[in-house]
């Protein structure tokens, strides 16, 4: 009998032993949700219904909240819209996207102070004088597992996020890798380590060779639709499109404390049936603002490209800037399609939403050409638009690099290279060309989208259809 009972409570430990202790990590991630408040209800339904299945859900965002709708960013105070939302939804973290800089320092300093979650980002150092209260990493306890979470954003070709230069002046940057890696103690201290990355996919892809003690890269910024997620050099990858149309899922498998199993999924927002009813109450709160739906101009005809947007914009510059030539860079027009019919207050907004301000610069036909040129390369290669010209320009196939421009006036002549003509574009775009011009520019005291609006006020009906002011020329 003794021996019996011996042998059992031998089987027992060996099979005790070998049992091992198996828990999940859940995670709802989104990106790039660019101010897509009209997304909240079904967002909130989502997060609802994986917190009743899973109640320790952690929810992500990897940046880049605000900026694509005038009732969020010109909410009187600006962007908060999306941080109620996010509050309400109960985000538990977000990285800083390029665009959480068009609230500029005082306005985002002010935003994270009105979130219910931390800001996590490694490689920005704000002057204390903002009180920028961002944090480069935090731990969360998932269920008795600690999860790691860093916070990057990428830097453009100048250096810094892509937004106004002037809006994160004091503010400093760091290489994300560099800054990334200070903290590779994390993975001594948590069982999961997560890099919320605003990035983009191809430097997420780049970096993961660089960072064998992440488990899971959350990106963001290039827009980039995943279907889940992606292995790449051991670590999972997830990204969506943007303005929530989907977000996702991940699922990260522990066995005695060590992941073994990463998996991730989709999951459709927009057009998705059921929604959060009270979150649905607060989004009609912050969309009946009667001052954006003015109607300013008849559309006659659809608009149906960015070029066609671009020319619109070019248009107003010369009309209401009282100027020759103009032009805009591509990045900063903000969406493609427009229909037939009313063009409003909202519309415009949307088109051209970072208050960027109308600048002036008296310059010649050669600083002009130098200055395009210059926009092409730090506005990721994209030809900016031209009012009162055409661009005419032929690209090297390998580099992508501008080989030759040639400026065409209003009278179908090459633009004089020596002569001076009276250009207006925006702030932006006057900041990311430096050359060697002999004028720097300077403000007319009018952001360039009460420019389009006075301009569509005095036009009443426009019809851009078929409108072109860039020729490429392949040889
Ligand atoms: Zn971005």
């Amino acid at each position: 009998m003794k021996k019996i009972f011996i042998t059992s409570l031998l089987m027992l430990a060996t099979i005790t032993g070998m049992a091992k202790e198996r828990k999940e990590v859940h995670i709802l991630s989104a990106n790039d949700m660019h101010a897509a408040i009209e997304c909240f209800p079904r967002l909130g339904y989502v997060a609802d219904s994986l917190r009743a299945l899973y109640p320790d859900l952690l929810i992500l965002s990897a940046g880049d909240n605000r900026s694509g709708d005038p009732l969020n960013d010109m909410y009187e105070i600006p962007a908060y819209p999306m941080v109620a939302l996010m509050n309400m939804v109960g985000f538990h973290a977000t990285t800083l996207g390029n665009h959480e800089f068009d609230s500029n320092q005082y306005g985002l300093a002010r935003l994270i102070d009105l979130s219910t979650f931390p800001t996590l980002c490694a490689n920005t150092h704000p002057d204390p004088k903002f009180k920028l209260h961002l944090r480069p990493w935090h731990k969360f306890d998932v269920n008795g597992i600690t999860v790691g979470i860093i916070g990057a954003v990428g830097l453009g070709q100048l250096g810094i996020p892509e937004s106004h230069p002037q809006k994160m002046t004091d503010i400093k940057f760091s290489d994300p890798y560099e800054s990334i890696k200070q903290y590779e103690f994390l993975r001594r201290e948590c069982d999961v380590v997560v890099l919320l990355s605003h990035l983009g996919y191809k430097e997420d892809v780049e970096i993961s060779a660089k960072l064998p003690w992440v488990d899971l890269i959350v990106g963001g910024h290039s827009h980039t639709q995943l279907k889940g997620g992606e292995m790449h050099n051991g670590i999972l990858i997830t990204q969506n499109t943007n303005r929530l149309k989907r977000v996702t899922h991940t699922t990260l498998v522990l066995e005695d404390g060590k992941v073994v199993r990463k998996t991730a999924e989709n999951i459709e927002i927009r057009g998705g049936k059921n929604e959060n009813k009270i979150i649905k109450e607060v989004v009609r709160y912050f969309s009946e603002n009667p001052a954006f739906a003015r109607v300013l101009a008849q559309a006659t005809t659809p608009f149906s490209s960015y070029e066609e947007l671009g020319c619109l914009m070019t248009d107003a510059y010369v009309a209401e800037g009282k100027a020759e030539l103009s032009f805009q860079n591509a990045g900063g027009v903000r969406y493609s399609t427009h229909a037939a019919g009313a063009f409003t207050m909202s519309d415009v907004l949307k088109l051209d939403p970072f208050q960027n301000e109308a600048v002036e610069l008296n310059i010649t036909g050669k600083e002009l050409t130098d200055m395009i040129i210059k926009c092409y390369d730090n506005d990721n290669q994209l030809m900016p638009y031209v009012g009162g010209m055409t661009a005419e320009y032929t690209l090297d196939p390998s580099t992508r690099k501008i080989k030759k421009l040639t400026l065409i006036g209003k009278d179908g002549k090459k633009l004089n290279m020596k002569r001076t003509y009276k250009v207006i574009t925006n702030s932006y775009t006057s900041a990311i060309c430096p050359t060697t011009r002999q004028d720097e520019g300077h403000s007319i005291g009018r952001i360039t989208a009460e420019l389009i609006i006075d301009y569509l006020e005095h036009q009443k009906q426009v019809s851009y259809q078929g409108r072109t002011c860039l020729k490429e020329i392949k040889k």
